[in-house]
């Protein structure tokens, strides 16, 4: 298996897996629930990870790109590192920066 993506944030990890089950990639996901203590347990071992098998790799990353490049809904762009972040999130989810406008 190969790794998509680790966060901090499960809800993230939780819209690409939505997206992977829409194209009907299979994945796997680690610490799903643990990441909700990450605020308590500052450890990236604490972060979500979804990984998908090697056989559907590079269709998995072609998704995963598309996702990454139209966010849904309202977005704002991080100062500090250019990514898209959700509205519903203050800080950076990438670089950790807080939101400035
Ligand atoms: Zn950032």
């Amino acid at each position: 298996m190969k790794l998509i993506e680790t966060s901090p944030d499960v809800y993230r990890i939780q819209a690409i897996r939505a997206v992977f089950d829409k194209e009907e990639i299979s994945y796997h996901l680690n610490n799903e629930f643990l990441a909700q203590l990450s605020g308590e347990i500052p450890l990236p071992d604490c972060y979500a990870e979804i990984y998908v098998d090697d056989v559907d790799y590079d269709r998995a990353v072609a998704v995963y790109e598309k996702f990454r490049a139209e966010p849904s809904g309202e977005t704002w762009k991080c100062v500090s590192c250019e990514e898209l972040i959700e509205d519903q999130f203050d800080i950076c989810w990438n670089c950790e920066t807080v939101r400035s406008d």
